[in-house]
């Protein structure tokens, strides 16, 4: 098949063969109904592979492996050190494939290859942080009345089934699989359909480092086809969700069969506040980066700019300034500073997108168009976009866009700048940007929001709680929340008196 010589041609993809199977019970396998499904280089417009589609019976099958592993204990019942030992592996081979796991996500999602080899290091660092954190205390105790003595444990919650979305494909399957595998649990990923090849690559390592049989499993497949039987199997104990908010509430509805534990991990529409006190040039500079980055496909994006009026027209002046020297191109070329966008469906709707800020009355002062020239005739691009005067209540101001389109708003009081940054059905991420610590230290405490930055933005930290408020989702991710989502809490009752209570007098 073609793909093979593409993909070997890119990167050192080392067992193409395994693009077509699934990983489930320790075994690369042919899904059952021998379906495919092509994976587009959303920089060239090309088919680069044809990737295996689980049916519902393949589904079923990694359920039943994930279960018997996880009843079977051989996972729980290993050594937090020997789980620690075998995370710590697989980040180490993660590391050695740097480059080319960096080639494939770049080809496969667009983005520029220096973005993907953040995305495999920050990888790296969730492995070996996660397997540190496998052998770390996690129980608590506290004084009991005598003759009692108490204590609070933590045990993995089950099979866990981890969906995940196409923006950030091997670092999302990165933050689902270390904390799960790190707490005892067994999994089930399932990725994008569209960008599904560097899970692969991924599990081609996970094979390699030799975990128990059942304990990691790979379904690739459609999101109704492979990720709701993992929703609505009552087999399933746990599902992990990052992705679209309506997915999400979808996923909700849909898990309650055995109220198995959910997380969700959604969208944002993420103000990014900048006060006439800044630094100008940082705050220049992470306006830019905070929107642009991923060609804006980022749940916490700063999509959402709001700028103070005694500042508003020369900041604008220069972000545009700026904006316009940001080099579009294809992720592999190294001057590339914006990739392409995910896919043609994701370039439709931010077009549609520009159209309604267009209607609604922004003004559109830099960008708007698909970009066809030089190469990029058959890519997804989109030029980075601006709106000005947007109106905090407009489409465009309240709904994800999730590309590179910011929407730009002004304010004149501290006040009204928390107001409108509140007036979100999300609340993931907030900026601020302002030299007045206490002015910096209100605002933050003011939003409505997961995650505030001060004078930084996109600061990532693998030690700290990552997830949102309102509508952005459901739970935490990394750290010890991260870990703890991953968990059922027990407490253990024992008494140092063993004696009849004498309650009833016969
Ligand atoms: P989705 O939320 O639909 O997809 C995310 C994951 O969920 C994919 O693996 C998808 O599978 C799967 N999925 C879809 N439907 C179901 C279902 N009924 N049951 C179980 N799993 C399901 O994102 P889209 O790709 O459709 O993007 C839509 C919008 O969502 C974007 O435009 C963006 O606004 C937002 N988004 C937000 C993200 C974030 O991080 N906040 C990430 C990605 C998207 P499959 O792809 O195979 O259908």
């Amino acid at each position: 098949m073609s793909q093979v010589n593409y993909l070997s041609k890119v990167g050192k993809w080392s067992n193409p063969t395994h693009i077509g199977q699934l990983y489930i019970n320790g075994e690369w396998v042919d899904p059952s109904e021998n379906r495919t499904i092509p994976v587009i280089n959303p920089a060239m417009g090309e088919t680069i592979a044809e990737v295996g589609l689980a049916s519902q019976k393949d589904v079923q099958s990694a359920i039943l492996a994930a279960r018997q592993a996880f009843d079977d204990g051989v996972w729980r019942s290993t050594s937090p050190h020997k789980r620690a030992k075998l995370l710590s592996k697989l980040a180490s081979k993660i590391e050695d494939d740097l480059n080319n796991l960096a080639e494939i996500e770049t080809v496969n999602n667009g983005k520029t290859l220096r973005e993907a080899k953040g995305d495999v290091e920050e990888a790296v660092k969730t492995f070996r942080y996660y397997a540190g954190l496998a052998t770390k205390p996690t129980g608590e105790t506290f004084e009991a009345e005598e003759p009692f003595v108490a204590r609070v444990v933590r045990e993995p919650i089950g099979v866990c089934g981890q969906i995940i979305p196409w923006n950030y494909p091997l670092l999302m399957a990165a933050w689902k699989l270390a904390p799960a595998l790190a707490a005892g649990n067994t999994c089930i990923l399932k990725p994008s359909e569209i960008t599904p090849l560097t899970a692969i690559r991924l599990f081609e390592l996970i094979d390699e480092v030799g975990f128990p049989k059942g304990v990691v499993n790979l379904v690739n497949g459609t999101g109704v086809e492979a990720g709701q039987p993992l929703v609505e199997s009552t087999l399933v104990d746990k599902i992990a969700f990052t992705g679209g908010t309506a997915t999400g509430k979808t996923i909700l509805e849909k898990s309650v069969g055995n109220l198995k534990r959910v997380s969700l991990e959604l969208g944002g529409k993420s103000p990014n506040i900048i006060f006439a006190d800044a630094d100008y040039e940082s705050a220049l500079d992470y306006a830019t980066f905070a929107i642009f980055n991923n060609a804006g496909q980022v749940c916490s994006a700063g999509s959402r700019l709001l700028v103070d009026q005694k500042i508003y027209d020369q900041f604008i002046k220069d972000l545009v300034e700026v904006t316009k020297k940001i080099r579009v191109g294809n992720g592999l070329d190294p001057s590339s500073e914006m990739g392409s966008l995910v896919s043609e469906q994701q370039l439709t709707k931010i077009k549609n997108y520009i159209e309604i800020g267009k209607t609604e009355g922004a003004k559109l002062v830099c960008g708007g168009n698909r970009l066809r020239t030089n190469g990029l005739e058959d890519g997804f691009f989109i030029e980075p976009t601006i709106f000005v005067d947007v109106k905090p209540k407009s489409r465009i101001a309240q709904e994800e866009i999730f590309g590179p389109v910011l929407c730009i708003i002004p304010f004149e009081t501290e006040e009204e700048a928390i107001n409108i940054a509140n007036d979100s059905p999300f609340g993931l991420a907030a900026g601020i940007f302002t030299s007045d610590v206490s002015k910096a230290e209100r605002v933050a405490k003011a939003i409505r929001a997961g995650v505030t930055w001060i004078n930084t933005y996109e600061q990532n930290l693998i030690e700290g709680p990552w997830g949102g408020y309102k509508e952005s989702g459901i739970g935490r991710e990394l750290g010890i929340y991260g870990f703890n989502e991953y968990t059922e809490v027990k407490q253990i009752i024992n008494t140092l008196k063993v004696e009849p209570t004498g309650w009833f007098s016969s």
